[in-house]
């Protein structure tokens, strides 16, 4: 039987609670546990004046903004549109049935305001990071560091040619992006990283790199770079950097630091791909953190014209010499001289020497150094940060980090395919941090609200 047809009857009184609608399998109630906004108040506090209308509370606009980046609304407009129609939104903001969702500009103002100077999102993102600690999701023994494009909001169409002259001071009187691209360039994440000229500056967002990195077509990025835990894969720092490899590496040092400094968490071992295995990098790591690299040494010493690679002559480290495939022994220098040069060139690299004498005589010198008169091969000051990682690669636990290093891999598809941060939607360094930091926030508190299980509730 056909039931009756539903007519539009507005009850004088209803009686409903948004407490009991809200599913009590909803992600949003596993992951109101372990938001704590206890701070937020206090650290705003100094950025607010005593007078005038009241404004808008802060805490509901962080909360706001958390629904977004969890569920992937990108748009700030959208968002203020989806916590006004969903009840589990609203609940998780605590607006109550009649409470006013804020208009979307409230965003920005605070965002480039208040919240940039209070550093109410680093903040927060750490709050997340301790109670990951707390809840015994972090190990602290291994780490693992990575970085994934990020797709700026600039086009090829609005920028301007890398040899251009660009009034970059007459933009940034009206455009804030460029102000803080003018402010980061002497740092060593941003301007400072390399001195080669990008093809492409946007004018919209000129911190924002030219890269045809994925092989298809270029396009302006951000990087975000992520450090994270190799047990339960929390992320435990977030940096954003320019899109080149050099701005990565420095942005993991940063973060490795921070990671100590800020939690005391001095890992172990650290797992990465071959564009951190540069001699300098892997050094700082060993001498100066006391970190086992379980990271493929960038190594360019393979010869492909058929002549003997770097690999054919090993090296005795009690004698500090190489021997060659005939025998003969290379040395920081064939002759005592009364004032001897330097051992070490301006590129930090020792060269040792085969004598011009020996190759001379000998008949493997077409396979050896058909154009020079005397074999010469480069060992780096920090060569010896490289063997160790060469040794470390020769072991079980190296295989082990190279599985688990696939953590982070899977991190940056999640945040892009299900917290759709494909392409950012704010412009500047500054824009770009508070994005990854709020998206990395998200991941950890999804993370949070999958492994710690919920209380089972108190029978009645
Ligand atoms: S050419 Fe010189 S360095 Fe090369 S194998 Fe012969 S003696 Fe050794």
């Amino acid at each position: 039987m056909m039931g009756e047809r539903q007519v539009d009857q507005a009850a004088l009184f209803y009686e409903f609670s948004i407490e009991r609608h809200v599913p009590q399998d909803h992600l949003l109630r596993a992951i109101d546990r372990f938001v704590d906004l206890s701070e937020v108040r206090r650290d705003l506090a100094p950025f607010y004046s005593s007078t005038g209308r009241p404004s808008i509370d802060p805490e509901l606009l962080i909360r706001m903004l958390l629904v977004g980046y969890c569920f992937g609304v990108r748009s700030e407009r959208r968002l203020c549109e989806e916590v006004h129609l969903n009840l589990a939104y609203r609940w998780f903001c605590r607006l109550g049935l009649d409470g006013d969702v804020p208009d979307h500009s409230t965003f920005s103002k605070n965002r480039h305001g208040r919240f940039r100077d209070s550093d109410l999102l680093r903040k927060l993102f750490e709050t997340v990071v301790r109670r990951c600690m707390a809840e015994g999701l972090v190990g602290g023994d291994g780490f693992a560091v990575d970085a994934s494009l990020i797709r700026a909001d600039a086009n090829r169409q609005r920028s301007a040619d890398g040899t251009d002259e660009v009034d970059w001071e007459e933009l940034a009187a009206t455009r804030r992006s460029v102000r803080e691209y003018l402010d980061t360039l002497d740092d060593a994440a941003w301007g400072a990283a390399s001195e080669t000229r990008p093809k492409f500056v946007s004018r919209s967002d000129p911190a924002a790199q030219w890269t045809g990195a994925h092989k298809g077509h270029a396009f302006f990025a951000y990087a975000t770079n992520y450090l994270i835990d190799l047990d339960h894969a929390v992320i435990v720092d977030v940096e954003p950097s320019r899109a080149i490899r050099q701005a990565e590496v420095g942005a993991a040092r940063t973060m490795v630091e921070r990671a100590q400094d800020r939690f005391g968490l001095w890992p172990e071992r650290l797992a990465a791909d071959s564009a951190y295995g540069s001699a300098e990098m892997l050094a700082w790591l060993v001498h100066d953190r006391g970190i086992e690299p379980h990271i493929p040494v960038f190594d360019k010493s393979a010869r492909t014209d058929g002549t003997f690679s770097r690999s054919d002559f090993p090296y005795d480290h009690d004698r500090d010499l190489y021997t060659c495939p005939a025998g003969n022994e290379l040395r920081p220098r064939q002759r005592v001289y009364r004032t001897s040069a330097p051992l070490v060139d301006d590129d930090g690299m020792m060269r040792y020497r085969a004598s011009k004498f020996d190759c001379d005589a000998c008949s493997l010198k077409p396979q050896c150094c058909p154009n020079a008169p005397a074999r010469k091969i480069p060992r780096s000051i920090h060569e010896g940060a490289r063997d160790m990682a060469r040794d470390i690669a020769k072991t079980d636990a190296y295989t082990a980090s190279r599985r688990e290093r696939k953590k982070v891999e899977m991190l940056f598809a999640h945040l892009k395919r299900i917290l759709r941060l494909d392409r950012l939607s704010l412009r500047g360094p500054c824009g770009a941090r508070d994005e990854f930091l709020l998206a990395a926030t998200a991941q950890n508190l999804r993370k949070l609200a999958k492994m710690v299980p919920a209380p089972s509730p108190i029978p009645a």
